[in-house]
């Protein structure tokens, strides 16, 4: 068993992958923004996992429904593979105190950010090495997550072209010196 440890690249869903148009449940809302495709499949060539973390208490709160949201990242799983782009793994989080539905009503769940919750989850299962792990997202709430789980967040905007700023985040930069170091 390879118990070597590998490293990750955290994203937000909407406003990093896909444009946040405010509890996004519709597959015909889901709209790339740029580079999308390139960055993930440019993760995945650098050796990083790369890990979905999305609150989507649009589900506890009624506004689209569990299968909604399935449809949605059935989608976005589809589309990536179709351009040769893997997401390793997925997390979500339909909870939140205000939620319509009781299920959904918890208060502060550790799933939903800026808990760390679903990327300690995932360290655990996929036995990631967090030092050299990092997050993307939009929000404030994203960055508190990712410091909370002890890695480095950026900010994004979804106006902003994803492969060119995930080039520059310093954790990608490392991986691709070190590439290049072992090609040579
Ligand atoms: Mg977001």
């Amino acid at each position: 068993m390879n118990m070597k440890k590998t490293f990750a690249a955290f994203l937000d869903r909407d406003g990093v992958i896909n444009l946040d148009f405010g509890h996004v449940g519709n597959p015909e809302e889901i709209i790339y923004v740029k580079g999308a495709f390139k960055a993930v499949r440019m993760l995945n060539n650098l050796n990083f996992y790369v890990f979905i973390v999305s609150n989507q208490a649009g589900i506890g709160k009624g506004k689209y429904t569990y299968e909604d949201y399935l449809e949605c990242i059935e989608k976005i799983k589809k589309d990536f593979a179709n351009e040769g782009a893997v997401f390793n793994d997925i997390r979500y989080c339909p909870y939140h105190e205000e939620a319509t539905q009781e299920k959904y009503r918890v208060k502060d769940h550790p799933f939903r950010k800026p808990n760390p919750g679903m990327l300690l989850d995932l360290e655990k299962t996929w036995n990631i090495d967090m030092k050299n792990s990092f997050l993307i997202g939009d929000k404030q709430s994203d960055l508190l997550a990712a410091r909370a789980a002890g890695i480095n967040g950026y900010l994004f905007d979804e106006n902003d072209y994803l492969e060119t700023f995930v080039k520059k985040v310093p954790e990608v930069s490392l991986q691709v010196k070190k590439m290049k170091k072992d090609l040579f």
